[in-house]
């Protein structure tokens, strides 16, 4: 017994999170009605189904490999291990401890990282840094930002967890696609050595396989939002992007899409929207707020908003083909990580970038964008500006500019950033 609390006690976040979810899942299961915030109910019992099994897995004794968001997770699962996404983790728990994460934040500022990195690092590093996760390696690609290149190394320098890095390439193209193809599978084999594994990646592929599933029905759930009023509710934004990042590859994610598609199609047939009556498109095209969620039922609720989608939503990668030889995979899977939410804005030019949000504007008959800055995204500095003009000058469709920390309440609290859309409404009406 001592044994397998001293393995679980080597992923205490998970364990947090695990708890959390239920909690909240008992919650909104019994006090909500059925048809009350129903993505929510189904993402919270499908990340909680599929983190007991990697409780289960920890508890066993097997390794506990850290992933970067950027690193699709089923790309593990070629190993017999507990995978946990740091940034993921971090994030699902600003939202769901009634605390929210920043004690950690507040660690590694003490400890001498800088206060303007990002929180989707910072927290699950003062959680290390805490002792809470005791890591066998950590996986990550040099990717999407500075901010990320700049913080894993804390991981291997001050906690001594292994580092293995995939060198992602600047270009697009078909060598940049093959060059990262290559990174991938030379870290995957380094991986497997550290922690005493050979990769199988015929068993990868059939999660890759599942994958391929959830993209297409994401796709679709996508297109579904183009109708007027969307079908979707704004807190599917939220949860889908915590579904795909935590438990990609498992049944569960493939089930929490099934279900959720199934109401869309119901209220699109319907024509019926979440809140009641949208009033407001809006498209948020980087991230909603994680310390509070309950921002996106206000935003359907009290302002008749819909956010039809932010960065983890709007960003779609070819099926990966699993039928040819290993080395197609690996191109494709090099393909779709660097076409990744975040990976794609981050590493290549603004342009691409300013025209796949004026198309979207368009094609989703979008009334405004909202942009939510954060201070850590350095390489972003300039883009929101450019956004807005682009938006103003092409479309005549305004912008309002937010600077905020996604798990960070202090920085802007939740009542001003109401405050602040509240107001911007008011130009809009
Ligand atoms: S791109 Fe921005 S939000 Fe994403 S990991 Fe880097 S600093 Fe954080």
């Amino acid at each position: 017994m001592k044994k397998v609390l001293e393995m679980e006690n080597r992923v205490i976040p998970i364990r947090m999170l695990h708890e959390s979810l239920s909690t909240t899942y008992q919650l909104v299961k019994g006090i909500l009605p059925e048809n009350g915030i129903p993505e929510l109910r189904i993402a919270l019992h499908a990340v909680k189904t599929a983190l007991e099994r990697n409780l289960e897995k920890a508890r066993e004794g097997l390794p506990v490999v850290g992933y970067h968001f950027a690193i699709p997770g089923e790309y593990l699962s070629c190993f017999e291990c507990v995978p946990v996404c740091l940034e993921g983790t971090g994030y699902y728990l600003s939202t769901l401890l009634l605390d929210g994460v920043e004690k950690y934040y507040d660690l590694m500022i003490n400890w001498g990282h800088p206060f303007h990195t990002c929180t989707a690092q910072k927290g699950p590093m003062g959680m290390a840094l805490d002792d809470l996760f005791q890591f066998d390696a950590i996986f990550a690609p040099t990717a999407p930002c500075d901010n990320t290149c700049a913080s894993y190394p804390f991981f291997e320098l001050e906690k001594k967890f292994p580092l293995i890095i995939a060198d992602m390439p600047f270009r697009r193209d078909q060598r940049g696609y093959e060059y990262y193809a290559e990174q991938l599978k030379k870290s995957l084999l380094k991986l497997g050595e550290i922690i005493g594994q050979e990769p199988d990646f015929e068993k990868m592929k059939k999660h890759i396989e599942i994958e391929n599933k959830v993209q297409q029905i994401r796709l679709e759930i996508f297109e579904l939002t183009k109708a007027i009023p969307s079908p979707i509710s704004n807190i599917y934004n939220a949860v889908s992007a915590g579904s795909f990042i935590l438990v990609s590859g498992t049944k569960e994610n493939l089930s929490f899409y099934e279900q959720v598609l199934e109401i869309v199609k119901e209220r699109y047939r319907k024509k019926q929207h979440h809140g009641g009556e949208e009033k407001i498109r809006s498209i948020w095209p980087y991230m909603v707020t994680y310390f509070d969620m309950s921002l996106c039922e206000w935003l359907d609720r009290e302002l008749g908003m819909s956010v039809l989608f932010d960065i983890f939503n709007y960003n779609f990668a070819e099926p990966v083909n699993t039928e040819s030889d290993i080395d197609t995979m690996f191109y494709d899977m090099s393909k779709k990580g660097m076409g990744w939410p975040m990976v794609k804005q981050s590493t290549d030019y603004y342009y691409a970038s300013l025209e796949n949000c004026l198309q979207m504007a368009k094609e989703f008959s979008a009334d405004c964008f909202i942009y939510t800055q954060s201070i850590a995204c350095k390489q972003f500095g300039s883009f929101p500006q450019l956004l807005r003009e682009a938006l103003m000058d092409e479309l005549g469709i305004p912008m309002l500019l937010i600077e905020f920390d996604v798990g960070d309440k202090r920085f802007t609290p939740l009542k001003v950033i109401k405050e602040k859309i509240k107001l911007f409404t008011q130009t809009l009406m």
